[in-house]
């Protein structure tokens, strides 16, 4: 397994150098917030993800978990890893205040929350959940509610989870049928049946809280006629501590490709005593403010499993001596020259640079405008709150495919040591190809983008992304990346605008093109206002390592751009015209 080491010099320079974050503060009026304590928390969630998390990331893979006489275990490490990151205040970071939450801004989270993806993705999903079901809670239950709940799932002593899926029901949330009954004290009894839900159960805390989708008596049918409920798998005592067993259970747990140590369930509610979260009917809004934030989390599992992944590579094409260099040899004093020399291999680690670091830019752009949306109150929210809306799929659905390109590149530098388990680079491989399919597959965002966040109130979110990547590529020093920012802004700007009012079906047929298209334009802008700003860091690597890295990512990557462009305009006629018998002829 590789030894992971938290990328904290590259997380130092977006922060401090490219987006200036002590000015962001003082802008937003993030008050006692700065660069050194930002800086400091960023440095102990590294040690955390280093020391505490990725040690257990191999055994967690091999072990997996168990259902033993209905409860689910989870491999030795895993629940201890977690009490301790409860017990130093992580789970609490982003929370509510008025609930012992911290209070933190995004900036400082989101970094942590890469390291801990990167070190092990498996342990890091129940905890994901989690501030997912916090927000939820936070924004749409009672007072009651709140008080009884919220506390614990913001400092992580309950686990959150979230029930949408069903056997017949995946993407299309109206086809469910979970149903609710309402109970003359104001409680509902939920019975349904459903699948694939991560953290259903485990062996780490004394209740587990699951917002569940249903459907109450009498209710329109379609998404129109869902509600959301909170059902705990303890129901609570007068004292509010967990106390009697509610009827929810773990039917099964999957064997699955990948993310092994994380326990996928099967739930059987049955008549189980739940409480409605929300308006009646209107749960699949309420569940939209967690699937969001959980959307954006996925995108970031991408990143660190792309981050581990590299680091991986990178460590072995220095040490492993193969072939002399085709430039020169390098290493005469050994019988070959190291893999790291190989132009081919230097792409393959290059092209896994680009696209991390370019990502993790991406990230950070998205966790500076949700401090945004949190702290100010102005016309700058309502502008953030668009940005962040647009680029909610791209950062899901680029940032995991690009994870799955990345953590395949990185067994290929192995060669065959990839391939087997010894050295762990297949598991990054297995773990990290989920993230294209929860939470709204890759293919869901793509047409969520086209179909809505392109279109809605005549383009208005593609033009707040594009109004504050045009601020930033103002702001840029160096003239020449200025320009070329500017021309690939416009056109990808022209490009967009372009696609208002085509006919739905040729939206749909160009929806990941589009979405891959913009993500690639995107991650251009991004890495010419990275190199023009660290031409000034005072740190040489960083100075050159992204200037050679930029270049790399203009000449190489960013031309991938041209195919996407080349099919989004075009009607969707030629994938119509295979009729159905055509595809296999028989
Ligand atoms: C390990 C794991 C953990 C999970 N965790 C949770 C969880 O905690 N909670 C939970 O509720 N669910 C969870 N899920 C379920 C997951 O969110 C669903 O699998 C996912 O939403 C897709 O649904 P589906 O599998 O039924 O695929 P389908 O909806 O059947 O889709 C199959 C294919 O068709 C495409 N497709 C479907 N509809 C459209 C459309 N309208 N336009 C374009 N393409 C379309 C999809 O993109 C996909 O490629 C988990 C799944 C797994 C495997």
């Amino acid at each position: 397994m590789p030894q992971f080491k938290a990328p904290i010099t590259d997380i130092q320079f977006l922060l401090n150098d490219w987006l200036a974050i002590d000015k962001h503060y003082q802008d937003i009026g993030a008050e006692g917030m700065d660069a050194e304590l930002v800086n400091e928390i960023i440095a102990q969630g590294a040690k955390f993800a280093e020391e505490a998390v990725a040690p257990l990331n191999r055994e967690g893979d091999e072990i997996g978990c168990k259902l033993i006489d209905g409860s689910v275990s989870t491999p030795p490490g895993f629940p201890e890893a977690y009490h301790e990151y409860i017990a130093n205040g992580w789970n609490a970071m982003l929370g509510n205040p008025d609930f012992d939450g911290q209070d933190l801004p995004h900036s400082a989270a989101v970094p942590v929350h890469e390291m801990l993806s990167a070190a092990n993705l498996s342990w890091r999903l129940t905890s994901i959940l989690t501030e997912s079901a916090v927000l939820a809670v936070d924004k749409h239950a009672t007072d009651d509610l709140k008080a009884q709940y919220l506390s614990k799932l913001i400092s992580g002593e309950w686990t959150g989870t979230m029930n949408l899926t069903e056997p017949h029901a995946g993407s299309d949330l109206s086809l469910l049928n979970s149903k609710a009954a309402p109970q003359a004290d104001g409680s509902f009894l939920v019975t349904g049946n459903k699948i694939f839900i991560t953290g259903g159960d485990h062996d780490w805390t004394s209740n587990i809280i699951h917002l569940v989708l249903a459907r109450l008596p009498n209710s329109p049918a379609g998404v129109k006629g869902i509600s959301l409920f909170l059902v705990p798998k303890f129901l609570l005592d007068d004292k509010g501590e967990p106390a009697q067993r509610n009827s929810v259970g773990v039917g099964s747990i999957e064997k699955k490709m990948g993310i092994k140590a994380s326990p996928t369930c099967v739930m059987n509610f049955d008549a189980a005593k739940g409480w409605l979260v929300g308006e009646e009917n209107n749960g699949l809004a309420c569940m939209f403010t967690m699937m969001n934030d959980a959307r954006f989390q996925v995108g970031i599992q991408g990143l660190g499993t792309a981050e581990a992944s590299f680091q991986g590579a990178l460590s072995y094409a220095r040490d492993r001596l193969q072939s002399r260099a085709p430039q020169g040899t390098q290493q005469p004093e050994q019988k070959a020259d190291a893999l790291l020399h190989q132009p081919d291999v230097k792409k393959m680690l290059l092209t896994q640079k680009a696209l991390t670091e370019g990502c993790r830019a991406l990230a950070m752009l998205y966790a500076q405008q949700m401090d945004v949306e949190k702290y100010t109150s102005d016309e700058r929210r309502s502008q953030a709150k668009k940005v962040i809306a647009f680029l909610t799929p791209i950062c899901k659905g680029f940032m995991t495919d690009m994870a799955t390109e990345v953590t395949n590149i990185g067994i290929q530098v192995y060669g065959g040591h990839g391939y087997v388990r010894e050295w762990g680079m297949e598991q990054l491989v297995r773990d990290t190809r989920i993230a294209q399919l929860y939470e709204g597959t890759n293919g869901i965002q793509a047409v969520d983008l086209i179909g809505r966040k392109l279109t809605r109130d005549g383009g208005d979110m593609l033009k707040a992304t594009f109004d504050l990547l045009s601020s930033r590529v103002a702001a840029m020093s160096d003239i020449g990346k200025q320009e070329q920012a500017s021309a690939l802004l416009q056109e990808w700007n022209d490009t967009s605008k372009a696609l208002l009012g085509a006919k739905s079906v040729d939206l749909a047929g160009a929806a990941t093109d589009y979405l891959h298209y913009s993500a690639y334009s995107i991650l251009g802008v991004l890495w010419l206002d990275m190199a023009s700003a660290a031409a000034h860091s005072s740190n040489e690597l960083i100075v050159k390592g992204k200037e050679n890295t930029c270049n790399f990512y203009i000449k190489r990557l960013l031309p991938r751009k041209d195919i996407h462009k080349s099919v989004i305009l075009t009607a969707a006629d030629d994938l119509m015209a295979l009729e159905d018998q055509q595809y296999d002829y028989v």
